[in-house]
């Protein structure tokens, strides 16, 4: 174990009552060196997590609003205060770029910030009633909400997992992926306390995978849970979807994706190109929203490929930590080896590589293709790699065809000079979120973010997540107008 794991020795302490004596070992994936120990949570573990939660939530929820908001805006400026320490620690657990991670800890603080906003926001409304009654419609906490998250945006996806509920008066149980336990969970507990969050209103459950099926378990299955706001996999989500529907347990899924971007004919190609390039590439590829698809109009075909291929060559692959190296490592050899047998696959195919293909232990070679048909595997399955799929098309229709033949409906994008042409097509898509003249990669904290199809249910963010993490009730007061009937 190397000197830097000892500075990262979450071993002995986590935000939750009880540890089960056992700790796992985190990997940096640019170096491969042990980069944190942390305490090894299990279903005991998290039941204690859950019993914690639900006896701070009734105190946080009587709280006056102004208060959690506060507290929640005092979060956003500890996240500041601590903005290197987080660039230092996502860069090295995740492997991202070193500007990726100051994107993800300069989004931070406005998540909290904006769940500060929703707790202002109306909570209820007065109905018109026959008989005379005061008629409410009011919405209430739901009580504890199990948060799950995955590794590639750890601090942002955990953080836009359970800002509101907690807004509204929820408490939470989070349990961070495996691979980033501290961006994705402890260096936020951290932060929650500094910012004097009451104790128990967030309970950190980190595990190893060993763990999770067990944990995961208890975060769904428990009777204290009301709630499940869940980020990854489609597979995992569509498990975890139904268990709790078999409880009648509400559960909001943000899952994979395989977006398509659709450069149509009057595109402005350096555009086009920079969007794609940024879709594709960004973050190896590990991105719920990566542009999957490039769908181009034959019309700029020659011009969009040779420009996305000078383009890609123009991207360095190395050391996360310098700002010169756009392409880090994959997470782990498993997601590397995955892209690989996709890769594998598409050879096999006869799909043309033009650039990219192979790797270098976990730093994979930016890649480049043509020659995809609707008939292959790479077509429709989610590569999450640095892999920039490029089809040409004839006539629009085809293009929303090609986009539209897809399992998933995350995000879409459509580069075009016409907005009113961009809007008509982004219309005919099947997504939750699509973009005119971006990239398929965008978000803001206020906006319903969120997919159709095997890209989830439910929407993260702003009034949507007031929605999704509050129960409706109704109330009424008789005053006497109104008699029964015996
Ligand atoms: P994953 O589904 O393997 O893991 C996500 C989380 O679920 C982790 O915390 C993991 O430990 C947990 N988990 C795994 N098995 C579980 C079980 N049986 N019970 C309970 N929890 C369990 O996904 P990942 O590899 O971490 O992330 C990559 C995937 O996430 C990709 O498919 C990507 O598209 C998707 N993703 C979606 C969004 C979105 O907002 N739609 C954002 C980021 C990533």
């Amino acid at each position: 174990m190397s000197a830097t794991a000892a500075a990262n020795d979450y071993s002995k302490t986590y935000n939750t009552t009880a540890i089960s004596g056992k700790s796992f070992n985190v990997f940096n994936p640019a170096t491969g060196d042990v980069w944190a120990t942390v305490a090894d949570a299990n279903r005991d573990d998290a039941r204690a997590a859950i019993e914690s939660a639900a006896r701070a939530q009734p105190a946080w929820a009587q709280l006056p609003f102004t208060e959690r908001a506060n507290l929640l805006l005092r979060v956003a400026d500890v996240l500041e205060r601590r903005k290197q320490d987080f660039v230092a620690a996502l860069t090295a657990e995740c492997g991202g770029w070193v500007r990726k991670s100051m994107f993800e800890i300069g989004y931070a603080p406005s998540i909290y910030r904006a769940a500060a906003s929703a707790a202002y926001m109306s909570t209820g409304e007065s109905m018109p009633s026959a008989h005379g009654k005061v008629s409410l419609v009011e919405r209430q906490p739901l009580g504890v909400i199990s948060v799950v998250s995955p590794w590639n945006v750890p601090l942002l996806l955990s953080s836009r997992g359970m800002a509101v509920a907690l807004a509204v008066g929820n408490s939470i149980v989070l349990k961070p992926s495996e691979e980033t336990p501290v961006t994705g969970g402890l260096m936020i507990a951290e932060v929650f306390e500094e910012a004097g969050i009451p104790p128990g209103v967030l309970n950190v459950v980190a595990c190893s995978r060993d763990h999770v099926a067990e944990v995961g378990d208890e975060l769904v299955s428990n009777p204290l849970v009301k709630a499940i706001s869940f980020t990854g996999s489609s597979t995992v989500g569509k498990a975890i979807a139904s268990q709790a529907g078999s409880l009648l347990k509400k559960a909001c899924i943000e899952a994979g994706g395989k977006d398509s971007l659709i450069v149509l004919d009057d595109a402005d190609v350096e555009r086009a190109v920079s969007a794609a390039r940024f879709g594709a590439f960004f973050h190896q590829g590990q991105i719920c929203m990566s542009s999957e698809k490039i769908l181009v109009h034959r019309k700029v075909q020659d011009e969009f490929l040779d420009r996305f291929i000078t383009a890609t060559r123009e991207l360095n692959i190395g050391d996360p930590t310098s700002m010169d190296n756009q392409i880090g490592p994959m997470i782990n050899e498993k997601q590397a080896a995955m892209v690989e047998s996709r890769l594998a696959q598409a050879r096999t195919d006869g799909v043309q590589f033009h650039e990219g293909g192979t790797r270098d232990g976990l730093f994979y070679q930016p890649t480049v293709l043509t020659g995809v048909t609707p008939e292959m595997e790479i077509f429709h399955e989610e590569v999450f790699g640095p892999v920039a799929n490029i089809m040409f098309y004839d006539e629009v229709d085809e293009a929303i065809a090609l986009a539209n033949n897809c399992q998933y409906g995350l995000s879409a994008a459509v580069i075009t000079r016409d907005e009113q042409r961009g809007l008509e097509v982004a219309r005919r898509i099947e997504s939750g979120m699509a973009h005119v003249n971006d990239t398929t990669i965008y978000d803001e904290p206020t906006v319903p973010f969120g997919g159709v199809k095997a890209s989830g249910m439910g929407r993260h963010g702003g009034r949507w997540s007031v929605e999704t993490f509050t129960e409706t009730r109704w109330l009424t007061v008789e005053r006497g107008g109104r008699k029964t009937p015996f």
